[in-house]
């Protein structure tokens, strides 16, 4: 169904960086305004001026072009709505919570925020939710002026109405919050901003929001708007949706405090993760389209979107899965668009590696997650310590009594080549292994071994050109010279056992 009049919005604040969990929020946003042909909108709310971080706005934006979720209004891109930005905009709601002041819907709160502290103390350590106790609720008129003259600080808090709260949500089903639950609520500072509900509510009415798509954390907020909406008399049919909670692995909700999980936009960014695995990823963070297949782009995710797919039990968020998604994308990638995006993530001083360079990045084409993994993974190959007469011993104890000569022939029919390449060296791989009759690990760990030093990496005959005839060469006499000793060794034992 079309409905170019929806109109979703993602509404950071600027009180930290981009984080998964704003992305998933602008990701569903974005989704459902593009099903219905509407537009998605980007406003900042950076009422809650103690708390805004340096680069809060930079790192909401610049990481949300990154991921290419672009806003058909924004700071960046004013459409006919705005100011974009809620510190623009004061003047606006202060008339607005003048009107409410002057219908006696709202009223002025003189109330000194240590003692509102210490009530709030008093509740919770009593095991009750904490609501304003009413005191400032019917000042006489006459002690208010007096106050005012008086230059007393207040804050203005609306009239709430003694009813329950009670829609539909477009996630969550019905949910109802009783009148009990809710007290009078500040709707403008003492400081000449509105409160988060207050600005949230006039923007969403300004800017014709159709849909609000948020977190879980929000759905106590709700009951507060739709009160505020209904006290200024604001004429619309917003619809909530309140996305489930993401929680970790160990079933706890995602904090940004936790820094060993990597959960800020700009990370993966830095590690070299393509946005569009991102994207992807997050999708499966409450929705998955329902043939099951988890890997699908943007481009699918908005044609399959369907409201009834989405959960409303918590998401968990699993860097491993984000990882094996990603690996997808790598390997569906052409050779060119590889290179082209890992390179400016490796940064390895080896000339090997640089003469090599586009070989290098393309034998782990199939194996990383995220290009900057390539350093260590690339790095390694390189890091080749000379084999010890243990490791000599090690080897020959694991692969057995053929091991020394498997590796004299083999080193045989290396000298042989001529005309090096990846092409030659993998036929004499095969051919050597169908003549000696040895295979599998016997052949492929033992020489590996031999050569790299490793026991895992990308496949032989790859290493091996990429070494050189010479080191590779080298690496075989080097472990047979070494070997000899044992031999040796053995053969003067069983001399003297006889
Ligand atoms: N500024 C709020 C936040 O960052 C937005 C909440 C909403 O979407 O209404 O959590």
């Amino acid at each position: 169904m079309k409905n170019n009049l929806v109109r979703t919005r993602y509404a950071p604040s600027p009180t930290g960086l981009f984080h998964i969990g704003g992305a998933r929020t602008a990701l569903f946003n974005y989704i459902f305004a593009k099903a219905y042909g509407g537009s998605f909108i980007v406003r900042i709310e950076d009422t809650d001026i103690e708390r805004n971080v340096k680069d809060g706005i930079n790192s909401q934006l610049k990481n949300l072009a990154w991921l290419k979720l672009f806003p058909d209004e924004s700071l960046n891109n004013p459409g006919s709505y705005g100011p974009y930005i809620q510190s623009e905009k004061l003047s606006r709601y202060k008339e607005l919570a003048n009107k409410l002041l002057l219908e006696d819907k709202a009223y002025r709160c003189f109330c000194k925020s240590s003692d509102l502290q210490k009530q709030r103390e008093e509740s919770l350590n009593n095991g009750q939710t904490p609501k304003y106790s009413g005191k400032c609720r019917n000042l006489d008129v006459t002690e208010i002026q007096k106050r005012i003259l008086d230059k007393k600080e207040f804050v203005t808090r609306l009239r709430c109405e003694d009813k329950d709260y009670i829609w539909t949500d477009l996630i969550k089903g019905i949910i109802s919050i009783p009148s009990s639950a809710l007290s009078d609520i500040v709707i403008f500072k003492s400081n000449g901003f509105p409160t988060y509900n207050f600005a949230v509510v006039v923007d969403d009415y300004d800017m014709r929001i159709t849909h609000v798509l948020r977190g879980e954390e929000h759905i106590s907020n709700t009951p507060y708007q739709i009160a505020i909406k209904e006290a200024l008399e604001l004429e619309s049919d917003i619809q909530y949706g309140h996305l489930p909670i993401i929680i970790d692995t160990n079933g706890k909700k995602l904090s940004k405090r936790n820094l060993e999980l990597k959960q800020f936009i700009e990370d993966y960014k830095t590690m070299g993760f393509p946005s569009r695995a991102i994207i992807n990823y997050m999708c499966l963070l409450g929705w998955s389209p329902a043939d099951n297949v988890e890997v699908f782009s943007l481009a699918q995710a908005i044609e399959a979107f369907d409201f009834n797919a989405i959960s409303s039990s918590p998401s968990t968020f699993d860097f491993k899965k984000m990882e094996w998604i990603s690996k997808n994308y790598f390997q569906a990638m052409g050779e060119i668009e590889y290179i082209d995006f890992v390179t400016p993530f490796v940064h390895i001083e080896n000339s090997l590696f640089k003469k090599n360079h586009n070989f290098c990045l393309l034998m782990f084409k199939d194996q990383i997650s995220y290009a900057s993994e390539l350093n260590t993974l690339v790095g390694d190959l390189f890091d080749i310590k000379k084999l010890t007469k243990k490791d000599v011993d090690a080897i020959v104890d694991e692969f057995g009594e053929h091991t020394v000569k498997t590796i004299t022939d083999f080193r045989t029919n290396i000298k042989k080549i001529d005309d090096w390449n990846v092409d030659v060296i993998k036929y004499i791989i095969s051919d050597f292994c169908k003549e000696s009759l040895i295979k599998g690990k016997n052949f492929y760990t033992c020489v590996r071994s031999v050569v790299t030093t490793k026991t895992s990496g990308p496949e032989l005959f790859k290493v091996i050109f990429l070494f050189g005839k010479e080191s590779t060469l080298k690496h075989l006499k080097h472990f047979l010279d070494t070997a000899e000793v044992k031999k040796a060794k053995i053969t003067n034992v069983s001399k003297a056992a006889k």
